[in-house]
């Protein structure tokens, strides 16, 4: 795919290469950490306290977010993410990790936990059995032409946005699928698949100004 736009935050980035942190609990956290070397920067695999402690950002990339949360409160990593994101580190969070971050979650199992942070309600599987996986077009103002192409994975809504979130993205019918707050990043699908840099691009430029 061409991509004629997606360097244009790389020289925000600048030349320093700090560490940034994929959780590696379950789910496609190689693809994250690939892209973010492919930008220059360096990535670890996040499953101890004390790897978590070196990283000046941290994905949390798309799996199952019942197991992330189950093997997160299993290896004692819950609470020092909760003081990550409360100490204000960049995070993005895409599909599971988007449904991590979520301050309120619908449709999650019995028990289910998540770190919290964002200021946003979350619904789990949000496009049901029908439509488990799809592909599409979306306008990302912030990020500009050409639009993104989106893979949707039983994919989460957000259903709705309180005061301290934005949303950046829509899909056509109103549905908000990618969202911002402060130093948290959030998207419903996922860019680590598609080639196109541009979300975690925008996300180092607020790990390297943070
Ligand atoms: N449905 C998954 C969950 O509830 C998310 C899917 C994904 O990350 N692609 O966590």
């Amino acid at each position: 795919m061409t991509c004629p736009h997606r360097t244009a935050f790389l020289s925000v980035a600048g030349s320093a290469s700090p560490t940034i942190g994929v959780l590696a609990l379950q789910g496609d956290f190689r693809e994250h950490m690939a892209v973010v070397r492919s930008l220059g920067f360096d990535a670890i695999a996040v499953r101890r306290p004390e790897e978590l402690a070196r990283v000046a950002g941290l994905i949390i990339p798309g799996g199952e977010s019942s197991v992330i949360d189950k093997l997160s409160r299993m290896f004692g990593l819950a609470g020092p993410l909760r003081a990550a994101v409360a100490s204000g580190i960049p995070v993005y969070g895409t599909c599971a990790g988007l449904i991590m971050l979520a301050d309120t979650l619908l449709d999650s199992i019995d028990g289910q936990q998540t770190l919290g942070g964002f200021d946003i309600v979350v619904r789990r599987n949000a496009f049901g059995s029908q439509l488990d996986s799809f592909e599409t077009d979306i306008t990302v103002p912030i990020l500009g032409d050409p639009p993104v192409h989106a893979v949707f994975i039983r994919a989460p809504v957000v259903e709705s946005v309180g005061e301290r979130a934005t949303v950046l993205a829509t899909l056509h019918d109103g549905r908000v699928v990618a969202v911002e707050q402060g130093n948290l990043l959030g998207t419903s699908f996922h860019p680590e698949m598609t080639g196109d840099t541009r979300f975690h691009e925008y996300f180092l430029t607020k790990v390297s100004a943070a």
